[in-house]
């Protein structure tokens, strides 16, 4: 049995840069917040918490200190009560993220409806609806934007959450046009890391019986691969650690592919691929020889 490893795994380059400029402060004695999560993957939030990290779910219980912006960008409200406060800032914003952000703040300021491609529910997608404050929608997919009510006068724009498939944001585009609105213009603001990972995964669970997808339940970019792998592979799972790999998926497959989401750490995924391949060969030296 093979073990076949995605070429682009680990940290992405916005993840790598928000957890160096953290453990820098770390190492510096800073007391620094989050304002929920810094990343989306529970291991190494635990390892930074260890460190003296403090994970908060409101702002309001921020009365000092520094916060650590995450990679996935902050409302500017928010930003703004922050500072009239007087907390610090420790900026890690991906610049993926601050690119949409400032496409979304130009476009609304220009006077276009502005729909946002993603989950409405993230806080990249949450802080770009306040960046493009003023008439903007949320859609996840083309059901909803097909039901979304835009009227022939309407100047439209579309801007994807930085960790969508093309595939999505595509159909997501060809229904809005469908309405023919006034004017339509579209920024496809899908980062690299996230549309290479995808592309690989894609080629990758063609070729594979089974396919382990290692990344936080949380985090929306590890979700977006396991629906890449879905569909093209033979049996996909999502997993955040070594640990909950279960021997009966390994049973009777030929092969196994491994990919990551942007904000799960090598160690981690290393620590699957070897989990992998001890498993195989116990369940090798089980089988009487043929
Ligand atoms: S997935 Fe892309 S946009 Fe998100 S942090 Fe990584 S590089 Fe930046």
């Amino acid at each position: 049995m093979s073990v076949r490893l995605a070429k682009k795994t680990g940290f992405c380059f916005g993840v790598k840069r928000a957890v160096r400029m953290a453990e820098e402060a770390l190492s510096e004695k800073k007391k620094i917040h989050s304002l929920g999560s810094i990343i989306h993957n529970k291991q190494v939030v635990e390892s930074l918490s260890r460190r003296g990290l403090k994970v908060i779910k409101d702002i309001n219980e921020l009365k000092k200190g520094v916060l650590v912006i995450s990679s996935h960008g902050l409302s500017p409200k928010i930003r703004a009560s922050i500072v009239k406060r007087g907390i610090d800032i420790i900026d890690t914003t991906c610049p993926f993220v601050l690119n949409a952000q400032k496409i979304a703040k130009r476009l609304a300021g220009e006077g276009y409806t502005v729909v946002i491609v993603g989950d409405s529910a993230h806080p990249e997608v949450r802080a770009l609806v306040d960046f493009a404050a003023g008439r903007v929608f949320v859609v996840k997919d083309k059901r909803e934007a097909g039901s979304l009510k835009l009227d022939g006068n309407d100047r439209v724009s579309i801007i994807a959450q930085t960790t969508q498939s093309k595939e999505n944001f595509a159909n997501v585009v060809k229904e809005i046009s469908a309405k023919d609105p006034k004017e339509l213009k579209v920024f496809d603001t899908i980062c690299e890391d996230a549309e290479s990972r995808q592309a690989q995964a894609k080629k990758l669970s063609r070729q594979v019986d089974l396919m382990l997808v290692v990344g936080g339940r949380n985090s929306a970019n590890t979700k977006r691969l396991l629906d890449v792998c879905k569909k093209r592979s033979g049996a996909a799972y999502l997993i955040e650690t070594e640990d909950e790999i279960e021997d009966s998926w390994l049973k009777k497959i030929r092969s196994v592919g491994i990919t990551s989401g942007a904000s799960t750490p090598d160690w981690i995924v290393k620590k699957v691929a070897d989990r992998v391949r001890t498993k195989i060969k116990k369940e090798a030296s089980h089988k009487p020889n043929s």
